[in-house]
């Protein structure tokens, strides 16, 4: 799709679950059921999203990476997630003509498993090395601290080999707060999900979309309390999207899902007092 000057994919590098109830937070069951495809384990199907941003300047900037294949031989991981590759990021992206030297910025929206896992690939001496060699990686600064000082609550999404070599290849491009990367391409630091978590605004020639990482992870999250049992800073998530949606609406933005299976973008409607997919 076009945004202007810009180009947009919405990209797969396949599917997983995850606990429904951990997915909606206090939303009720009986409410969230009815959309979801759910499991007899109570988890729902969900997309490995992941953007592919075609720049103007002809910088090709990727947004989240997927779980990549370090975890193709690990059938703990591959049964508790139920992960299902059959797309992946490299073939999505050999589609576009492009191989993973060919991107020239990642961008994280924060450094959990399942949007920073294809950061790295493992070399034949299974070795981390970053999967993009010629691209800086762009992370805010926070989640960079908090990725590499995980707690109890947070550690089992932190996979080390997903980006520790990054920060020894000097490959890292750490930033503090909103930036425009190049005109029309920002990171805009939203919180919530975790406090560090960044999404993507790209704006154009009065059109714009937003790339909204785990804060609104699919359509069913549009609904200001519909908000995931993950997040550190649930109320912080609120905020933001109280915040967003009203730029939204105003400025008739394309928003763009991460982990949405069948819809992965839509524009904002408010009708009733309630906000949805238009
Ligand atoms: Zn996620």
């Amino acid at each position: 799709m076009k945004i202007g000057r810009f180009e947009a994919h919405l990209l797969s590098d396949g599917r997983f679950r995850l606990d429904g109830g951990a997915m909606f937070g206090v939303i009720p069951k009986t409410l969230w059921c009815r959309h979801e495809d759910v499991d007899d384990k109570n988890r729902v199907l969900l997309d490995l999203g992941c953007l592919l941003i075609k720049t103007p300047r002809g910088k090709n900037v990727l947004v989240d990476t997927g779980l990549s294949s370090k975890f193709d031989d690990n059938p703990k991981f591959r049964s508790v997630y139920d992960v299902e590759r059959t797309t992946t990021l490299r073939d999505a992206l050999k589609e576009h003509g492009l191989s993973p030297a060919d991107i020239h910025l990642v961008i994280n929206t924060h450094l959990h498993f399942d949007h920073a896992g294809g950061d790295t690939e493992f070399d034949e001496a299974k070795r981390p090395v970053p999967a993009f060699p010629n691209a800086r990686y762009v992370i805010q600064e926070q989640e960079w601290a908090d990725a590499n000082h995980p707690h109890e609550r947070n550690a089992a999404s932190y996979l080390e080999e997903n980006y520790a070599v990054l920060g020894e290849r000097k490959v890292l491009d750490l930033v503090e707060g909103d930036l425009e990367l190049e005109p029309g391409l920002s990171v805009v630091r939203t919180g919530g999900h975790c406090a560090g978590h960044q999404g993507v605004l790209i704006e154009s020639e009065g059109q714009a979309a937003f790339y909204l990482g785990d804060t609104v992870p699919t359509r069913a999250h549009i609904p200001l309390p519909y908000i995931m049992a993950y997040d550190l800073f649930p109320l912080d998530t609120l905020d933001f999207k109280r915040r967003l949606y009203e730029k939204a609406l105003k400025g008739d933005w394309l928003l763009l899902f991460d982990h949405d299976r069948t819809m992965r973008h839509a524009k904002l409607a408010f009708t009733e007092g309630r906000y949805k997919a238009a």
